[in-house]
């Protein structure tokens, strides 16, 4: 089922009427199924018979990552938990994770989604593919594992870490497809040429994702590890990665449109662009069942490409995003929100005052994540210890909270400069796009 390139190539009209189908099909059911969406429509005094097809899309009410913070775990799952899979998890606004559920066609169409991408890239059966996202809650690794057994390649689940140990496993077992993010792409690459193996590598092509990445880095990337790097681009909110993908010409990532509905919104405004402006990118699921979501809202800045691709593919293609609606940063491939820092130092008692700044930078292909915090006169006051054990205890609740560690430094009161207008919180080095 896999090889789909006739359905990659619908006539426009033929591809709208199936999303038109499918969208009504899944208004009904959400309508039935999610509580929250149903309330929604009824505030807009609508019903699902009022949408008659994707003409009607916009009149839909928007979803945010804040829903399925409220809903957590499972209240908008539209199908009964006995026939959820599978379930992954990410990062939300404050704390809490959110959480998407499959079912067993879910799983189905998501590695048909990542087969689709593999395919369009030549990759065979003979392929030997190393999927070196994690493994666990986050999509990546799973996400990308199931796509490539899907046609038969061999697949490596090595999971991301112990980098030495991925060269050798690069080496010996031949991987030929590498899948991680960009960052530990480059990161693997610059190690392989340190240790001179770049010409024991049977390493052809890579396929990276799950942050930000610039052409700059592609090229860099290519080059050490003499292979073509593809972007591949996702959410847990809407599938995980295979939302989109790029075909052989490295011209942007086709949609799979026939399971997404895209719209690029202005995000102040919230009306609708044409197709070629920079706005924010809205998807709803047209196909799937135990998380399908409306008009969600991925505060993604993004463009899509309405002209034909020269492979042939009618899908629409979308841009690399270009930045954040909101203020979430990646680091090392975790999603950050200031809101979770501030939430910890505000439940860190008077020791130290609300004065915080966050530094982020890339050093050696590694994300450096430091947060400074002033203290209060009478911590400055104290001794040692007391400043070393607020010091720690802050550390391991925003690692608890985060998922990943941050180097906290406490500065003296008043030493971070204050702004006359809104606080400049977040100072991000990194080059990004
Ligand atoms: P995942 O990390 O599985 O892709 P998350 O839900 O944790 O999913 O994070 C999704 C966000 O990651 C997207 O909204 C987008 O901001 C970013 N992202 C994912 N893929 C890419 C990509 N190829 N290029 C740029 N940003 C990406
Ligand atoms: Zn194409």
């Amino acid at each position: 089922m896999y090889y789909q390139k006739e359905q990659e190539c619908m006539p426009r009209s033929e591809l709208v009427k199936l999303q038109s189908e499918r969208l009504v099909a899944q208004v009904k059911r959400m309508y039935n199924n999610v509580e929250c969406f149903r309330n929604r429509m009824n505030e807009k005094g609508l019903k699902p018979e009022d949408i008659h097809g994707v003409e009607d899309l916009h009149k839909l009410p928007f979803s945010y990552k804040t829903d399925l913070r409220d809903y957590y775990p499972y209240g908008l799952f539209a199908s009964p938990l006995s026939d959820i899979v599978r379930v992954h998890a990410s990062s939300g606004t404050t704390g809490k994770r959110i959480v998407v559920g499959y079912t067993r066609n879910d799983l189905d169409l998501w590695s048909d989604m990542m087969a689709r991408q593999l395919v369009a890239l030549g990759v065979t059966k003979d392929d030997v593919v190393q999927v070196s996202f994690g493994y666990g809650l986050f999509t990546g690794g799973f996400g990308a594992h199931a796509g490539a057994e899907k046609i038969g390649c061999l697949v490596i689940p090595n999971s991301s870490g112990n980098t030495a140990r991925q060269i050798e496993t690069m080496i010996d077992f031949g991987t030929t497809v590498l899948y991680c993010t960009p960052s530990y792409a480059m990161y693997l690459a610059e190690t392989a040429e340190q240790m001179g193996v770049i010409d024991k590598l049977k390493l052809r092509m890579g396929i990276f994702g799950a942050e930000p990445w610039t052409e700059e880095m592609r090229q860099k990337i290519e080059k050490t590890f003499k292979i073509k790097a593809y972007d591949v681009y996702g959410l847990t909110e809407i599938l995980g990665p295979g939302v989109s993908g790029e075909c052989q010409y490295q011209a942007g990532m086709h949609i799979n449109e026939d399971h997404f509905i895209p719209e690029i919104i202005d995000p102040e405004t919230l009306e609708v662009l044409p197709y070629g402006e920079v706005g924010e990118l809205v998807f709803t699921t047209i196909t799937k069942e135990g998380s399908p979501i409306i008009r969600y809202r991925t505060r993604d800045l993004c463009q899509l490409i309405a002209e034909p691709c020269k492979c042939g593919r009618t899908h629409l293609r979308m841009k690399k995003p270009q930045g954040r609606s909101d203020d979430m940063l990646i680091i090392r491939g975790v999603n950050v929100f200031p809101s979770q820092i501030e939430e910890v130092l505000l439940k860190s008692g008077n020791a130290i005052t609300p004065n915080y700044q966050i530094i982020v930078d890339r050093v050696d292909n590694t994300d450096t994540f430091d947060i400074l915090v002033e203290m209060s006169s009478d911590l400055v006051a104290s001794d040692i210890k007391s400043i070393v054990d607020i010091q720690n205890k802050i550390k391991a609740d925003l690692r608890t909270i985060l998922g990943i560690g941050a180097n906290v430094k406490l500065v003296s009161p008043n030493s971070i400069t204050r702004s006359e207008g809104k606080a400049k919180r977040v100072i991000d080095n990194r080059k990004l796009v």
